[in-house]
């Protein structure tokens, strides 16, 4: 069957991540509305092709092959946010820090850890990002899911939320959300979103192309209430580089594009800092970013 008006066959990806890295989708396409996301989901499930979506790209690494099946990024009516009473509204593709602003307009406050993640609200679910001690579960009130045929609300109870980690399976897409939030002066939350923000510059580079944090921090006796970053340092990695790929010489959970690196580039690079931080202090760091297309991490595991 032929693909759905708009559907563009080898499209480059790695322009919508943060990193830059990656080949192009077999098929990629927007959605702005639940129609056209329904059409293009039947499409591909009557294709068999897998599906995958991109947020705003920020904890993502894609194939240097390129990605099989259809990536989809939601634009237009699902990407809009708007206040409802104390609601504030999104479509799956509305980024994280205007929802966080529109929300402190609004007079609304819970929503406010959101302003220093780059990300989608989708992308937030999938990954229950987070950032200090804020809770996506505690003000996400339900999400739609859509899949081929089919349309679902979840609550954040059903989400299985754990550190960095849901249990939305490849091909789920979040569609829409819902954040019920607490009545608050628009000053007040105004100036706890300048502090977050300020307080980001001080501990993170900006500026440079990356996905954030590449490794979780590890829930492991063994690491004495150190973070993967700290593991990274003391392991003597700021500023360890391989090929176009570099640790940050100010944060050492973060990869840097220095330019021409490739998504191999960046997977060595991990695994030479995990293999740093196994030797030195015996913990076994997961990765945090999410792998698009078969990328090749056996290295990671060696
Ligand atoms: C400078 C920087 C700082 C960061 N700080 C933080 C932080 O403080 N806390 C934190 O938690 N994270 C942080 N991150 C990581 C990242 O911003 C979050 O993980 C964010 O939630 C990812 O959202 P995204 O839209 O960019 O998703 P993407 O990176 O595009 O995708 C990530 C995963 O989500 C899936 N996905 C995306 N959209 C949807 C959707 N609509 N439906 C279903 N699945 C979807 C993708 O398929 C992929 O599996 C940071 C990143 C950077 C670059």
């Amino acid at each position: 069957m032929k693909p759905p008006e708009g559907v563009q066959a080898n499209y480059p990806l790695a322009r919508l991540t943060t990193i830059r890295t990656g080949g192009p989708a077999e098929w990629f396409s927007t959605a702005g509305s639940s129609e056209r996301l329904a059409e293009l989901l039947a499409w591909a499930d009557n294709e068999k092709l897998p599906v995958g979506v991109v947020g705003s790209g920020s904890n993502l690494l894609v194939a240097d092959e390129g990605v099989r099946g259809l990536v989809l990024k939601l634009d237009g009516d699902l990407a809009s946010m708007e206040p409802e009473g104390h609601r504030i509204l999104c479509g799956g593709g509305a980024r994280l820090p205007q929802a966080a602003a529109l929300a402190a307009r609004a007079g609304l406050t819970g929503l406010e850890f959101g302003v220093s993640i780059p990300g989608t609200v989708g992308g937030a679910v999938k990954m229950n990002a987070n950032a200090y001690g804020g809770d996506l579960a505690r003000v996400l009130e339900w999400v739609e899911i859509v899949r081929a045929g089919e349309v679902e609300r979840r609550t954040p109870d059903s989400l299985g939320f754990r550190y960095r980690r849901s249990n939305l399976q490849p091909g789920e897409v979040v569609a829409r959300a819902s954040f019920a939030l607490d009545p608050a002066d628009p000053a007040d939350v105004k100036r706890a979103l300048a502090d977050l923000r300020a307080q980001r510059r001080e501990a993170q580079p900006s500026g440079i192309k990356t996905f954030g944090s590449t490794f979780k921090n590890p829930d492991d006796p063994r690491t004495n209430g150190k973070t993967a970053g700290q593991l990274l340092e003391a392991a003597g990695c700021r500023g360890l580089q391989v090929g176009g790929a570099r640790l940050s010489e100010k944060h050492a959970n973060f990869v840097e594009n220095t330019g021409e690196a490739t998504t191999a580039d960046v997977i060595a690079l991990m695994a030479e800092g995990r293999r740093r931080v196994r030797e030195h202090s015996g913990v076994e760091l997961e990765p945090e970013v999410q792998f698009l297309g078969d990328v090749n991490a056996e290295a990671l595991y060696s």
